[in-house]
């Protein structure tokens, strides 16, 4: 099997592991060559479920602080020439020739390998950490979430993943990132009476019946909430209309689907207490249904171990817009951050990359606030 250089330069770490290809289904290797590493460092109690690793420190401390990261990545980019691709490349800065002026391209580079192999190196580098320490790989993040290996985690030993803090390192480009907004959908459905579209009178436009609350939508302004001090902005929009069946036919038929991204404080019921206000009197005479939700999370920044970490790290905290895994600690009473090597809008590109420098500077924030 496969084991990893835990104690090498944490960028080429990173490139090893990109090289190690991973796309979503298909984490087997990189799982192995992940637990193989961590078992042979022998302070660390190690359990394996499917293809996510969970590795302790039992030192007794008193706090305890969750490591995560998703060890799967999208599929390759199929455009030719795409340098965010398996294997991985280098790219030196010009003029200087310090091993932290490179730059690394290949898939996951920066979603999220430089954070997995901060992880990994931390693991090996802290055997007397001052917090106790739970490193989480899992599978399955970059797909559908009924599929995530952290919920498996968080289903079958979550007392496993116990602790006062959690830091996620997806890539943030070194800022943290606290919370983030939770997710709802309604269907706004319309019926009416199908008729030849020449005699419209004998029928009922359903398609019609959606105009007032796209106009209430249109309107609308999404606010603005503070939460644990971050500023979380919301959305309210309508994503997907259908209806119709030709175009010499009245509609009989016609669906509106809604997305509202709100803010940590509020819950899902919250949520849709606030659209049927903002929607109001458009809703009469049509049907309005809750079809998905998920919660989203308070930043918990006031907890002493995020705080002490913020002051470490130095820089401002942000609130995150979009759902991430932070939601599923949230869920299970533990504040969590994204924190990590990469600028996010990289991720998923045809030319994800990452600086050596970046991860290092990771690495070094996290050891720093550890040791
Ligand atoms: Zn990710």
């Amino acid at each position: 099997m496969t084991s990893l250089n835990l104690t090498q330069d944490v960028a080429d770490l990173t490139a090893e592991l990109i090289d190690i290809m991973s796309v979503s289904g298909h984490e087997g290797p990189i799982a192995d060559a992940v637990e193989a590493s961590l078992r042979a460092l022998g302070h660390l109690s190690v359990h394996r479920e499917g293809d996510a690793i969970v590795a302790r420190t039992d030192l007794g401390r008193a706090e305890r602080v969750i490591l995560a990261g998703h060890l799967d990545t999208v599929p390759l980019p199929t455009a030719p020439g795409s340098r965010g691709t398996v294997p991985s490349t280098w790219e030196k800065n010009d003029g200087d020739d310090s091993p932290q002026a490179r730059t690394l391209y290949g898939r996951g580079a920066t979603d999220m390998k430089g954070g997995v192999a901060v992880q990994l190196a931390l693991a090996a580098l802290l055997t007397e950490p001052t917090r106790d320490i739970t490193y989480v790989f899992y599978d399955h993040e970059e797909v559908a979430a009924d599929l995530s290996g952290l919920k498996r985690l968080v289903d079958r030993v979550p007392e496993l993943l116990s602790g006062d803090f959690a830091i996620l390192l997806e890539p943030t480009n070194g800022n943290v990132e606290g919370g983030c907004n939770g997710t709802i959908r309604f269907e706004v459905r319309a019926s009416g009476k199908a008729a030849h579209s020449a005699r419209a009178w004998m029928g009922e436009n359903a398609i019609h019946k959606l105009g007032p609350v796209l106009v209430a939508l249109a309107a609308h302004e999404p606010q603005t909430l503070t939460v644990d001090r971050l500023d979380y902005r919301e959305s309210l929009n309508g994503v997907i209309v259908t209806g119709g069946s030709a175009g010499n036919v009245i509609p009989d038929r016609a669906v509106l689907e809604i997305n509202y991204r709100f803010a940590p404080s509020r819950t899902p019921d919250d949520a849709e207490d606030y659209v049927r206000k903002v929607l109001g009197e458009s809703l009469n005479g049509v049907e309005f249904v809750r079809t998905d939700a998920a919660p989203g999370a308070r930043p918990g920044l006031d907890h002493p171990a995020a705080a002490s970490f913020v002051e470490v790290v130095g820089t401002t905290p942000m609130p995150k817009f979009g759902w991430t895994d932070v939601a599923r600690f949230s869920a299970l009473g533990i504040p969590a951050v994204n924190f990590g090597p990469g600028d996010s809008l990289l991720a998923h590109s045809d030319n994800e990359h990452v600086s050596a420098q970046a991860i290092h500077d990771c690495l070094g924030a996290l050891k720093a606030w550890l040791s």
